[in-house]
């Protein structure tokens, strides 16, 4: 540590982000669940996409990204002057922190909340409040009682990463229209696009001023590795993210890829119909195992077990089979083991290797 050169107050209080396991020293073929990924990759159409972009390399990429937010603007039946883009949604949620809060501000979420909401508050400097859930599901009316002066956003992820629960659109109405006024409401859809039917409350924004929204082309199109998120919102909040934004804060790759991605829906509906069915059929195979989880609505399921001793005893003799899945102590969970919907053999193996590694405990 140097005695003079010094970060920012509250930097130094971060806890590093761990990312999903990737590799088991000494295990070949591994099977990866761990990171919410779309076991299909992305569409042909998006591959294709990104291998024409080599001819662009040399040039810079848009700033005003208006060929990407234009075609989720027609996608989504939205205003394409209130889409802002971004590296993948975290950026969107960090520029978020940046601009609303500092110093003396709160920042609300929930406790099995995602990591980064924590990181991208301290980060600015920011006082994180974490309010209880409700069996794993997010409690309205205890983040309106958490909400003080000081309360400047309330991050809520619907449906929730690592639980896979969803509250009511009813419910996020009446959040949004009981904070304080000077409260940004912050609806992450990292999986909306899991759920049939969902408007991911697009609506509530049309109708509001203070709610935003965070999407990302990271789990359902199959582009995590390629970084592209997006954010809808009241013209006045996007007018004030984009004047923090990056000028070339995404790759032409990034940009051409996503825009041919967003207007491929028929992948989409495939990939979401298969995710039901697998998730569906794998909380009924774990069931009958023993292992319970809630009805997720997400491409994941949360796997409860008896104790953190159970959970960490079964991760360790699935990793010694090749297959990761999610340890989310970190997520206040440390019972529960995330398990990302994967093909069919996929969860056939994991739910396989659960039934043996419960018939020998
Ligand atoms: N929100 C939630 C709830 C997530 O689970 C994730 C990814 N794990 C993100 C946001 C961020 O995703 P990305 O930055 O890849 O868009």
């Amino acid at each position: 540590m140097n005695d003079f050169i010094r970060p920012q107050p509250g930097i130094l209080e971060i806890a590093l982000y761990e990312g999903g396991k990737a590799t088991v020293a000494g295990v070949a073929n591994v099977l990866k669940l761990s990171s919410n990924e779309n076991p299909f990759g992305p569409s042909d159409k998006a591959k294709e996409a990104f291998v024409r972009s080599v001819h662009q390399l040399h040039r810079y990429p848009s700033t005003d990204h208006l060929a990407l937010r234009s075609a989720i603007a027609d996608v989504h039946r939205l205003d394409a002057g209130r889409v802002i883009c971004g590296v993948g949604s975290d950026e969107i949620i960090h520029m978020l922190c940046q601009a609303y809060a500092g110093p003396g501000d709160e920042v609300v979420f929930t406790e099995h909340g995602f990591l980064m909401y924590r990181i991208s508050t301290m980060a600015a400097g920011a006082v994180p409040v974490e309010v209880c859930e409700r069996e794993r599901t997010t409690d309205v009316d205890a983040i309106l009682k958490a909400c003080t002066r000081r309360t400047k956003l309330v991050f809520i992820a619907n449906p929730n990463n690592p639980t896979g629960t969803m509250i009511s659109a009813a419910e996020v109405e009446h959040l949004a229209a009981n904070l304080p006024p000077q409260a940004i409401l912050v609806l992450d859809g990292a999986y909306a696009e899991y759920v049939e039917g969902f408007d991911a409350g697009l609506s509530l924004i049309e109708a509001r001023e203070n709610v935003v929204m965070t999407r990302t082309f990271s789990k359902i199109y199959g582009l995590g590795g390629l970084r592209i998120g997006w954010g809808y919102g009241p013209k006045h909040i996007v007018d004030v993210l984009n004047r923090i934004r990056g000028p070339f804060n995404l790759s032409n790759t990034q940009l051409e890829t996503a825009e041919v991605a967003v207007r491929d829906q028929d992948y989409v509906t495939r990939c979401r119909a298969d995710n039901a069915r697998m998730r569906h059929w794998l909380a009924e195979a774990l069931a009958e195992h023993g292992v319970p989880s809630d009805t997720s609505l997400a491409n994941f399921i949360l796997a409860r077990f008896a104790s953190a001793e159970e959970a960490e005893a079964c991760d360790i003799f699935l990793q010694s089979q090749g297959l990761l899945v999610r340890r989310v102590a970190s997520y206040k969970l440390p019972h529960c083991l995330r398990i990302t919907i994967g093909d069919e053999s996929a969860c056939r193996r994991i739910a396989h290797a659960i039934g043996q590694f419960k018939a020998q405990a």
